[in-house]
């Protein structure tokens, strides 16, 4: 029985640790915060289950998560959204997840309706997939993309890509991902009962053999030669056979020997920028609003949705809960003012949005987050221009997490590397 040291209680960590503990692994976690979860951690307040910010997966049922999940014996369903609406001009008007959504939706002029078809039928052929390293922005400048056309991708960009800054976000990622949904019929979907039931699966699977330990933070890996053989924690070393780091790697690599690194290694880990955001999540004492699918603003480009439409149980009956995310710039969130206007700004947008909440309202918790994902796939960071899961010239040592080179944007980067630490540990693919 081979011992495997998971450096981290992100959700990553512990799907790639439930999946080494089927193989027959021993799985050891630490974890240097008191609770499990990392940044998809869940708040239990008033009998609202809150989830760090929005939380949707894309591709449902479709997911590196769902298959992830169906092979440790947890089988998610997941929830599709209904109806997306998005605030635009003083109106709600219907933000389109199908072709059908396109025609009814106010956000385009007729002209546009049949144009953007004809792209969406153009990006389903995969025609725009090679375009990793062409921006969004010069994309549609080359392609003469403006008015309804223009919104609608900003948009996609901002809650697909998590990013709202197109001259940024690559175009051949984003048109990877639209592809996706558009030949699977799967979008961004919530599993059924909430996250709470997922964490506590996975918990359960390790524990049963392995363990979790809360509260311990790895101060380095050690190593004989150029293999990892275990981790120093609270004071002393653990051996293993192998050490996977599910930390983000801008962080991860200091865990590392320096002398053991490639040269300009540890740099390509550290200077990767992360997404970034504010969100707020609110509780209201009424039931305010049917609406179940995702409720888009263009002033800002902010998107969010009622949870508790999606999953009854996270609100106590006839209360709602809400969530709102507002992704933004790094240097926004490290400046307390300028975040402090972006809450603001974001809080402003959900009024414009579903009037008369304010008066509904139990509580609220507004966060600036300088991580949201791990990395924001911009041209800049594709996949092929991040560190993989196994770190150059060192052996027993992989890494795990959303900020790795993995396929998509968002979370499901972090998903899809699990799929990758998995082969490369034990050579086989779910
Ligand atoms: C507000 C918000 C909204 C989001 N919305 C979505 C969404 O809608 N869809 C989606 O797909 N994704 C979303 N995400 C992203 C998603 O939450 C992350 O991709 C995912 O949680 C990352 O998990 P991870 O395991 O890779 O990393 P992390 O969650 O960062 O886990 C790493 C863990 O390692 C621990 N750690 C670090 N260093 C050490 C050490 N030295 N010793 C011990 N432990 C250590 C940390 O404490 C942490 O628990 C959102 C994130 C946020 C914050």
């Amino acid at each position: 029985m081979a011992k495997t040291i998971i450096v981290g209680a992100g959700i990553n960590g512990l799907l790639l640790g439930a999946l080494l503990v089927r193989e027959g692994d021993e799985v050891l976690v630490f974890e240097k915060s008191r609770r499990t979860g990392g940044r998809a951690f869940l708040l239990e307040k008033d009998g609202f289950v809150v989830d760090y910010g929005i939380h949707l997966t894309r591709f449902g049922p479709q997911s590196a998560l769902a298959a992830i999940l169906k092979s440790v014996g947890h089988e998610v369903r997941f929830r599709k959204l209904g109806v997306s609406y998005v605030h635009d001009g003083g109106k709600m008007k219907i933000f389109p997840t199908s072709p059908g959504g396109i025609f009814k939706s106010e956000l385009f002029s007729i002209g546009e309706k049949l144009r953007i078809l004809r792209l969406l039928v153009a990006i389903k052929r995969g025609k725009y997939d090679d375009l990793m390293d062409v921006s969004l922005g010069e994309w549609m400048r080359e392609h003469g993309v403006d008015g309804g056309i223009r919104t609608y991708f900003e948009l996609v960009s901002a809650s697909v890509m998590v990013c709202p800054f197109v001259e940024k976000a690559s175009a051949g990622e984003l048109f990877r991902n639209l592809r996706k949904v558009l030949v699977t019929g799967h979008s961004a979907e919530y599993p059924v009962g909430g996250w709470e039931p997922i964490h506590r699966a996975l918990v359960d699977i390790i524990s049963a053999h392995g363990s979790i330990v809360t509260g311990t933070k790895v101060e380095s890996l050690v190593f004989s030669g150029n293999r990892a053989g275990g981790v120093k924690a609270g004071g002393r070393i653990h051996r293993a056979d192998r050490v996977v780091i599910n930390a983000p790697v801008q962080q991860a690599v200091s865990l590392i020997p320096a002398k053991l690194l490639a040269p300009g290694y540890a740099a390509l880990c550290k200077q990767l920028v992360p997404t970034s955001g504010v969100f707020v999540d609110a509780a209201i004492d009424s039931t305010v609003s049917p609406l179940d699918g995702l409720i888009y603003t263009t002033k800002p480009a902010a998107y969010g949705c009622i949870t508790s439409n999606l999953s009854p149980g996270l609100a106590p009956e006839g209360k709602q809960l809400l969530t709102m995310f507002y992704p933004t710039s790094r240097e926004d969130i490290r400046n307390r003012t300028i975040a402090a206007k972006r809450k603001k700004e974001l809080w402003a947008a959900v009024l414009r949005c579903l009037p008369g909440i304010e008066k509904h309202l139990l509580w609220k918790r507004e966060c600036a987050l300088d991580m949201i994902d791990g990395v924001q796939v911009n041209v800049d960071q594709t996949g092929d221009k991040r560190p993989g899961v196994r770190v150059p010239g060192l052996e027993g040592v992989f890494l795990v997490g959303d900020s790795v080179s993995a396929p998509g944007a968002g979370g499901d980067v972090g998903n899809e590397s699990v799929l990758a630490a998995f082969r490369a540990i034990t050579g086989k693919s779910l």
